[in-house]
């Protein structure tokens, strides 16, 4: 598709994309990127060429995220309008132009909503799997694994956008151990931004679930992996995780995704309100990179359980979910080496390290390093993307 703005032909935000974010200028307000300019809808609905209610004025998605699809719908629709090549209105009116059409080099982006409560799956057979197997040879998969999309309640006051330094936790590293962490990881994960809610004990339906999600995100689960080892049994990851969570700015609607719906892996079969039938997931590159060294390579299109199953199986004992609720994936791992989603299943635990591009080793990250995630689907000579996740290790303090 044509648009009057100028997008390089490689750029990861074409008029098919327009992802959802929050800015700061001179007030903070809500926007779509297009190439590498974002749209201030405040402007638009401001001019009166783009029809929003008052909630917009916010510089918060939250409240447009709980409107649904069909206000998603009408609200793309129009913009994407707008920034058609042949559509006169913007492109045309300079005044309106410059206010509205802002190069992103000037800008602050920001959290895109209010996440409440943020939840982590563990949906990757092969990461499941490889994490078990070091910890169970014999029965890497735990019973439970192939009937329910197992999951734990992350911490939502820790998650930090794209750009934010982590800092190296101390921790519990085992009886009267306790120092900064000596594995510190990443985890490439995507997450689901949750639009409309759902009331307490009344579950989402499988075939409903997918009406629930604004749109995805990149997302970066910083672990510890020798604090989390320590704390973790009987109830789950704690402090090896909550002191930081990392976030791409930009909310990829699955209406831009739409043309790489595709089928996820064959399944066993499970209980009826955990059946789906069709295409149930996306065709996403995904790539993770330490210092600019490629480290992972994988696709979304692996996980083993789809957006849907987790929303289904998230709410069917009546768990209300919150607009902005963050629901993520858990580490996307794939079937090749090359396709493992961290540090702890491609060093093996830190016993076959990888070399970096300068000829460096990595067991697990050091001080200084940057990691960066990407995303993207590709099409036929465009491409749609999430842009990126980083952030860079600073000392323990
Ligand atoms: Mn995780």
């Amino acid at each position: 598709m044509r648009t009057w703005i100028d997008v390089p032909a490689d750029s990861f935000f074409p008029l098919e994309n327009l992802p959802y974010g929050v800015f700061h200028q001179w007030g903070t307000h809500c926007c779509v990127r297009i190439g590498d300019f974002v749209v201030d809808l405040w402007a638009l609905a401001h001019a009166g060429v783009l029809p929003l209610p008052w909630y917009l004025f916010e510089g918060d998605l939250t409240r447009f995220a709980s409107e649904g699809p069909e206000a998603w719908r009408v609200t793309r629709e129009r913009l994407t309008e707008l920034l058609s090549a042949d559509h006169p209105r913007l492109r045309d009116d300079v005044e309106l132009r410059t206010n509205a059409v802002l190069p992103l080099e000037g800008v602050r982006l920001q959290m895109p909503v209010t996440v409440g409560d943020y939840t982590d799956f563990y949906s990757s057979r092969e990461h499941a799997t490889n994490v078990g197997a070091m910890f169970r040879p014999d029965a890497p998969l735990m019973p439970n694994w192939l009937h329910l999309p197992v999951a734990y309640h992350g911490r939502a006051s820790s998650l930090v956008l794209s750009e934010r330094d982590v800092i190296r936790p101390h921790g519990q590293t085992g009886a009267g151990a306790f120092g900064p962490t000596r594995s510190l990881d990443y985890e490439l994960e995507v997450a689901a931004v949750i639009g409309p809610g759902n009331k307490m004990g009344e579950p989402i339906r499988i075939e409903d679930a997918e009406d629930h999600i604004f749109g995805l995100v990149l997302l970066n689960d910083w672990s510890a992996r020798d604090i989390q080892s320590w704390e973790y049994q009987p109830l789950g990851p704690f402090l090896g995780k909550n002191f930081a969570t990392s976030i791409s700015p930009w909310v990829v609607p699955l209406a831009a995704l739409e043309p790489w719906r595709c089928p996820g892996p064959p399944q066993e079969p499970v209980l009826t309100y955990l059946t789906q039938t069709g295409s149930t997931t996306f065709d996403i590159n995904l790539e993770a990179t330490i210092n600019g060294t490629p480290v992972t390579r994988t696709n979304f299109r692996y996980l083993y359980w789809s957006l849907r199953q987790q929303i289904a199986h998230h709410t069917v004992n009546g768990c209300p979910l919150r607009p902005g609720d963050l629901l993520a994936s858990g580490t996307v791992s794939g079937p090749t080496p090359e396709s493992r989603g961290c540090l702890l299943e491609l060093t093996r635990r830190g016993s076959e390290p990888l070399t970096l591009a300068d000829g460096s080793l990595r067991r697990f990250l050091e001080d200084g390093d940057r990691v960066t995630l990407t995303g993207w689907a590709q099409g036929d000579g465009y491409r749609v993307g999430f842009g990126e996740v980083t952030g860079r290790i600073r000392p323990a303090r």
